[in-house]
């Protein structure tokens, strides 16, 4: 059973002597618990904060601790009638091949509706961050503009294409040509910008003439420095992510620019409104699920995957995530489907 735990806690990017991998004896359910074997392991940038003691929404993974994540298993032994084995269920059994889970926190995947890789991602987690904080926050109107960053990851591009099935414009913001053609070809972004390119404040500007309504904040540093001064009045900014912070070990150079920007939240009347997914669960998680699948069928929402073979890659994998590594919704193959 190969795990990863833990080691230490990473100062700025994570390196390898972070991680510690190490095969463990199986584990044995009791009653109403499941034997789980992994057969993908989700990578999500929200798992950086769990490696680190800085307060924040969920406790730190321990050091020493396994790795947390979400996974999709097959159900091996099954101590309940709740669950049959062979099952696959959606769990959050972390980086590791094999584990137990109680029949209370999994939930059954159907294989035969979509493939079981899209409950990690577009159908999953990620896909419901975009619905719920785009439509609840953001609340795009048609004809508006609506700018979202790491557009080509499980997040934006499922709020881009939202955006656009409810009539606004999309400009989605990626790291390199591969993902700004991929925006513009393959899922319809009206526009589509390399943040990494030398002209990207003049290239905002330049394609968002009627100033922008929505921000969708996944990224923070110089992408949100350029789409500020944009903003349009009563604009909304979901704040949902800050992945270019995530490895920073201390403030950015330069004057403070807090004034700054509390003068434009003021002058513009802006709504600045951070949100962890799970608040909306209650209350939008069927509609979701209803209308995701419903864009999945007829084409308006598509969505690309990017898997690694081998729980060994994970700490390698997740470390290039938080550079732009990755190219769609980043997971591990951990076992055959
Ligand atoms: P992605 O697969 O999009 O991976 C992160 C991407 O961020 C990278 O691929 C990279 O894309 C981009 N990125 C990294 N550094 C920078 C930078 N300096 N400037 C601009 N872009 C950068 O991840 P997800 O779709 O899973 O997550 C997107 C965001 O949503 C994250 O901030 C995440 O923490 C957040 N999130 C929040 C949730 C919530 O409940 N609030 C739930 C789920 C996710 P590129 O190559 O295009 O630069």
């Amino acid at each position: 059973n190969l795990t990863v735990r833990l080691a230490s806690r990473p100062e700025g990017e994570p390196t390898p002597e972070n991680f510690a991998m190490a095969e463990e004896s199986l584990p044995t359910p009791r009653d109403n618990e499941l034997l789980l074997r992994t057969i993908y392991l989700s990578l999500d940038p929200y798992m950086r904060g769990r490696m680190s003691e800085a307060e924040s929404y969920a406790a730190p993974v321990p050091v020493g601790g396994v790795m947390e994540g979400g996974t999709v298993c097959e159900v091996m032994a099954a101590n309940t009638d709740m669950f049959d084995v062979g099952d696959i269920v959606l769990a959050h059994t972390g980086w590791q091949q094999y584990a137990v889970a109680s029949d209370r926190v999994v939930r059954k995947i159907d294989p035969t509706r979509a493939p079981i890789t899209t409950a990690l991602g577009v159908l999953g987690m990620p896909g419901f961050t975009a619905y719920a904080g785009l439509l609840v926050i953001g609340d795009p109107k048609p004809s508006e503009t609506v700018v979202v960053a790491a557009a080509a990851g499980p997040v934006g591009s499922a709020v881009g294409q939202i955006a656009q099935i409810k009539g606004a414009r999309a400009v989605g913001i990626a790291g390199g040509p591969a993902k700004v053609e991929y925006l513009k070809k393959e899922l319809g972004f009206e526009v589509a910008l390399d943040h990494r390119s030398p002209d990207f404040v003049d290239a905002l500007a330049a394609a968002t003439p009627e100033g922008i309504d929505v921000y969708f904040e996944n990224v923070g540093g110089a992408v949100f420095d350029a789409v500020l001064p944009r903003m349009n009045e009563f604009g909304r900014i979901p704040v949902c992510g800050l992945v270019s912070q995530y490895n920073a070990t201390s403030l950015p150079d330069g004057p403070d620019r807090v004034p700054m920007l509390m003068s434009r939240i003021l002058t513009k009347s802006l709504t600045v409104r951070g949100f962890i997914q799970r608040e909306f669960v209650r209350a939008h998680y069927r509609d979701f699920q209803q209308d995701m699948a419903g864009w999945l069928t007829n084409g308006k929402v598509r969505y690309r995957e990017d898997v690694v073979e081998g729980l060994e890659n994970a700490p390698d994998a997740f470390v290039g995530m938080l550079r732009g590594d990755n190219f769609g919704k980043l997971m591990i193959k951990v076992g055959d489907d």
